[in-house]
């Protein structure tokens, strides 16, 4: 198991399978992600999956269409055939939530886009009403906070870094809680965090500040599982760029005393820039990171917001959305 606070974690990533370039779609065809494959997958354990292939419907297949029947319920209906597939779907996904949702699941998911199965917004009855498919619904709905994008949404590099970032902060979190963890070392773990927290917001970050001082007070469990809540409900709130320019300027207050002012005044300089767009937010975290890796400024070092993920899998796009 690795010490969250000094390995980097390896986040567990579900991904629909045919973004994986398995030939599992219902025209027995994939839609292999080369960023998802090339770049990310090295970084994660993958947890792959195909709702309708593992569900016994065959590949090829027939194409299916979502639709609402009556009283609100789903249908998956063949467009051949005519045929309701859901049941057979959602046997496969109560059979399968327990395992995904024990600790053993994943801490995010990259599932394939206007899928009737895997698709966040899948067009309902035609082309309106569009809703998630029938196991993205079930993912969302046992977990609202759930880390849960589909493969167009990576297209983009600022959605894409808020998406790493908030995927290796969750890996970080199951891991420390993972161990046989102490008071000291959940307010190790929230000391540590508190820049990515702030740029996300005060008021869960005060919470989960009241949640490390009741640790020891307090069944392990509870506690763990309600840090744990609020901990992927701040992160899923997302961020601005004003957040982040405030945390810019904390974390630059801790150099008052170890830097010249010249360099406190150009880093200065760059958080401003950062705070006008005329540059990208981790150009401005990596110099502050390298300052306070020469200076040795320990508590500012160990700053998750300084080194969130792996290097190459940071845009330097601000996943800010102004
Ligand atoms: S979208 Fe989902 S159900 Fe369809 S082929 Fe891909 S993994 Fe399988």
């Amino acid at each position: 198991m690795n010490d969250p606070d000094t390995v980097p974690p390896r986040p567990r990533l579900g991904v629909s399978r045919c973004l994986l370039g398995e030939r599992v779609r219902y025209d027995g065809g994939h839609r292999r992600d080369d960023w998802l494959t090339q770049v990310l997958l090295p970084h994660v354990e993958l947890v792959a999956l195909c709702p309708e292939a593992e569900a016994g419907l065959g590949t090829p297949r027939e194409p299916m269409q979502l639709e609402r029947g009556p009283g609100d319920t789903q249908r998956l209906r063949g467009r051949e055939s005519g045929q309701d597939h859901a049941p057979a779907l959602r046997a496969w996904v109560d059979g399968r939530l327990p395992e995904l949702e024990g600790p053993a699941g994943p801490d995010g998911y990259v599932l394939k886009a206007r899928s009737p199965s895997c698709g966040r917004a899948v067009p309902v009855n035609g082309q309106r009403e569009p809703g998630p498919g029938l196991f993205a619904a079930a993912l969302e709905t046992a977990d609202p906070s759930r880390l849960l994008v589909d493969e167009t949404a990576l297209h983009d590099a600022a959605a894409r870094e808020a998406f790493v970032i908030r995927l290796f902060a969750l890996a970080r979190l199951r891991e420390r809680l993972a161990t046989e963890w102490t008071a000291g070392d959940l307010s190790a773990f929230h000391a540590r965090e508190k820049m990515l927290l702030l740029a996300h917001g005060r008021p869960d970050y005060d919470r989960l500040g009241r949640l490390v001082a009741a640790a020891g007070t307090r069944p392990r469990a509870e506690l763990a599982a309600e840090y744990a809540e609020v901990f992927a409900r701040a992160l899923a709130r997302g961020t601005t760029r004003g957040a982040h320019v405030n945390v810019l300027q904390h974390l630059l207050g801790h150099f008052r005393e170890h830097l010249p002012a010249d360099e406190r005044a150009a880093l200065q300089t760059a958080i401003e820039d950062f705070g006008a767009g005329r540059r990208d937010r981790m150009s401005v975290v990596r110099r502050l990171r390298e300052r306070a890796d020469a200076l040795q400024l320990d508590w500012v070092c160990r700053q998750s917001y300084l080194r969130p993920a792996p290097d190459e899998l940071l845009t330097g796009e601000d996943p800010a959305n102004e």
